[in-house]
């Protein structure tokens, strides 16, 4: 049902655009604290950092409220997403999902032999929670939640998301992931307390949005110790991860005045390019992160370029029968940069 646009892979390199609004980056990172922690670390590179990312798992699973065991560390989360896919899908089965959603656990899972069941969201854009609970059978493996979701920045009600968990995982694993969890600004709870009641939810986290490291390559899986040691049997979690990286993912955490700042941002820059959309005759879905998705009244891949050529980049999707464009939120003078080549678009 979703189709995304791309254009030729030189539009989406960062050096030719002025403004670089296609990857949901945090335009204000890394912080400054974790700049300088990678640097202090660089020199201890020749050692395996067994003991710094011991520090780091303690550190998560504290802030988590869960036992170390509970924690799985990746190279951002995405490696987390592939590695659960490849052990939950190796033999076969279906994976449940909104429709739209972020499609990479998704792609990976089908590419080792899954079936995707894509079930519609709702008409406010949250996920049809009696739906997926329906479309779930005898060989479903894994119920796939993306919440707040990414392409639409919208948000499923985390009380009724936390009843559908509780049940579900009854039958089948919930995997919950929470990228864009901090930019929702406490308008939603983490899926994590529920490990407490053993659960069977995994819930994947990432230093790439909020905390500004999409490029030091830090995320996590907190999930119950014997589901990790399912995916630990195959793969190794946590080898992926450089000294630097885990020195800098510990400063950034600790740095609660840089995520403020981002979340306070975000929001402002949020605010401008609605402002302006609507001002335009555009409509948007409500955001509950850092990227706007909009439909448009043009071709995508006609915007992709227009937009491309004046130094801005943004993604494009054809979901069900519109397209839309995904504007993800970087500085003030890159909105405004946005917002004039958008408005100047033939
Ligand atoms: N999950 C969602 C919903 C995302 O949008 C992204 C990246 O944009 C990721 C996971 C992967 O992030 P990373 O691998 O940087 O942790």
């Amino acid at each position: 049902f979703v189709r995304e646009h791309f254009l030729s892979s030189s539009a989406n390199l960062a050096p030719v655009l002025k403004a670089k609004l296609n990857a949901n980056e945090n335009p204000y990172g890394p912080p400054q604290t974790a700049i300088d922690a990678i640097r202090a670390a660089v020199p201890g590179g020749n050692r395996y950092a067994w003991k710094e990312m011991y520090d780091l798992v303690a550190k998560i699973s504290k802030k988590e409220g869960v036992s170390a065991d509970h924690i799985m560390m990746g190279p951002g989360s995405s490696d987390l997403l592939e590695k659960f896919a490849i052990v939950m899908f190796m033999n076969g089965g279906n994976i449940v999902s909104a429709d739209p959603t972020y499609m990479s656990l998704i792609r990976v899972a089908e590419s080792v032999g899954a079936t995707w069941k894509p079930v519609p969201v709702k008409a406010d854009w949250s996920h049809d929670l009696d739906a997926m609970e329906a479309a779930i059978d005898s060989e479903t493996k894994m119920v796939y939640i993306c919440n707040p979701n990414n392409p639409a920045g919208s948000l499923t009600d985390s009380k009724k998301l936390a009843d559908f968990c509780s049940r579900v995982s009854e039958k089948v694993p919930v995997f919950v992931d929470e990228a864009y969890l901090e930019l929702a600004d406490g308008k939603t709870e983490s899926m994590v307390s529920l490990l407490g009641k053993k659960k069977n939810v995994i819930i994947a986290r990432t230093f790439s949005k909020v905390m500004g490291m999409a490029g030091i390559r830090v995320g996590y899986v907190a999930a119950l110790p014997e589901t990790l040691e399912i995916v630990n049997k195959i793969t190794r979690g946590g080898m992926g991860i450089s000294l630097p990286s885990i020195l800098g993912a510990t400063a950034a955490m600790d740095d609660t005045e840089f995520q403020k700042m981002t979340i306070k941002l975000n929001s402002e820059a949020k605010t401008y390019v609605c402002g302006e959309l609507t001002k335009m005759g555009y409509t948007f879905i409500p955001s509950y992160t850092n990227f706007v998705l909009f439909p448009i009244k043009m071709d995508g891949k006609a915007m992709l370029k227009q937009l491309a050529d004046k130094g801005v980049g943004v993604r494009s999707f054809d979901i069900f029968d519109k397209t839309y464009c995904r504007v993800s939120m970087g500085t003030m003078d890159e909105m405004k940069l946005f917002v004039k080549a958008f408005s100047e678009l033939s």
